[in-house]
């Protein structure tokens, strides 16, 4: 196979994609193709596009335009959601070399490299990824999603359900260990719907997880309220190895709204249920997404919203401003909410998320954490310890991709910084 081809893949949206275009990156490199970065001239260009609001279409139509700019002669690919639910938009840029759907994403390796002419790459697209590129690589264990809330067009595109046998996982996880990776992530598109039709789920997954020898820490992506089970929280409470971290999506805090946008919970269960899981979990950081705009969404359902943040008391808020995604419900509903409307709005909750992110790093000052330190940041070492703080340490450069305790003194904003606690015969 040559070793003069050079390809590039930009990726958009969510931690799946990121972790699929990993594994297709990881094929073309295992044939000894070089990867470079997307303003670069390459022989391939793959774009992994999303679909999730009219603006990550528009964003995935810019990338194929840029890559086709970049280099005329180009193999240019688009793959991912943009492909699935607009094949003919996209067939109709001049240039375009190959549209690949989800279901087939793992075989592009084989599909790029016979398109210019090479052989039929042995097992490209299977078992790429055996040295983590990252710190804190992506371990993707489910597809697919059967909610369909009302403004979300991932259940049309992604599929039926599907779960990744459990020994293919483990055996993932273990090379990725075994290779340095002291913390993993959990990645799916509706990660609690783990093991669904196939007798089992998330919990006993992580059950086997923990029992890996090296293996760190595990992080869960995001998961629905009500799919943090009993097990799921004893496991989090107790192993030591699941990070206190749970990024669970809100949406609203207004019971209408909820409604109107096809979630299954009320703002009372939220509040109960998180405040059941911050008594029984230590140190436990809660993240959450919130959309503000939703269709019929009044002065008065925004004020629940807030009341709710307020009360609940998240790490860090991902504020949304609603975008009409055509072929979902919410699209054509009635009442959509002006523009500036939205910008108010969201700049109110990323208000209250800047207090509350600085609120939670600033409870730790004087206190220890465990970090898995990432990489050089200016004069410091950078990392993030186990509930989900950026943490600036003053320390030797051999501690990258490790795990330490650090003892914090001070904090600027959300980032906290400190000094390694102790000495580790582990760095020398
Ligand atoms: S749970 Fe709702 S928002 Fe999440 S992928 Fe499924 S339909 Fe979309």
């Amino acid at each position: 196979m040559s070793k003069n081809i050079n390809f590039s893949i930009h990726t958009l949206g969510c931690k799946v994609n990121q972790y699929e275009s990993e594994r297709v990156a990881g094929g073309l490199r295992r044939l000894g193709w070089g990867q470079v970065d997307f303003s670069s001239r390459a022989n391939v260009y793959i774009i992994n596009s999303c679909t999730v609001t009219a603006i990550a279409n528009h964003k995935s139509r810019q990338l194929i335009r840029r890559a086709l700019k970049n280099n005329p002669d180009a193999l240019v690919v688009v793959t991912g959601c943009y492909a699935d639910s607009d094949r003919d938009e996209i067939a109709q840029i001049e240039g375009i070399g190959l549209i690949v759907g989800n279901e087939k994403k793992s075989e592009l390796p084989r599909l790029v490299a016979e398109r210019l002419g090479f052989c039929k790459p042995n097992g490209a697209g299977e078992d790429a990824i055996i040295m983590p590129l990252h710190t804190r690589p992506l371990v993707k264990i489910q597809d697919g999603c059967n909610q369909f809330c009302s403004y979300c067009i991932v259940p049309h595109v992604r599929g039926d359900l599907w779960s990744r046998p459990e020994a293919e996982i483990i055996g993932e996880v273990s090379r990725l260990v075994a290779g340095g990776a002291q913390e993993i992530v959990l990645t799916g598109i509706h990660l609690g719907l783990y093991g669904v039709g196939a007798g089992n789920d998330l919990g006993e997954l992580l059950a086997r997880l923990i029992d890996i020898r090296g293996l760190g820490r595990i992080r869960l992506s995001s998961i629905e309220l009500n799919e943090v089970t009993p097990k799921i929280i004893e496991l989090m409470a107790t192993s030591g190895k699941i990070c206190s971290h749970l990024h669970i999506p809100l949406q609203s805090g207004s019971d209408r709204v909820l409604l109107r946008m096809n979630r299954h919970y009320t703002a009372t269960d939220f509040i109960e249920r998180t405040g059941e899981l911050k008594e029984k979990i230590d140190d436990l950081a809660l993240t959450t997404d919130i959309i503000v705009g939703f269709p019929g969404e009044t002065e008065a359902d925004f004020a629940d919203s807030v009341r709710l943040v307020e009360q609940v008391g998240f790490s860090k808020l991902h504020v949304f401003k609603f975008s009409p995604r055509a072929g979902t419900p919410a699209a054509d509903f009635s009442e959509q909410v002006p523009n500036n409307i939205k910008n108010e709005r969201s700049s109110r909750l990323i208000d209250i998320s800047k207090r509350q992110s600085a609120g939670f790093a600033a409870s730790y000052i004087g206190k220890n954490l465990s970090v898995l330190v990432e990489r050089k940041q200016g004069d410091y070492l950078s990392g993030i310890s186990d509930n989900y703080i950026r943490v600036h340490i003053d320390g030797p450069e051999k501690i990258a991709g490790k795990l330490v305790t650090v003892n914090i003194a001070k904090q600027e904003e959300a980032v906290l910084y400190g000094s390694i606690k102790g000495a580790n015969e582990m760095w020398v």
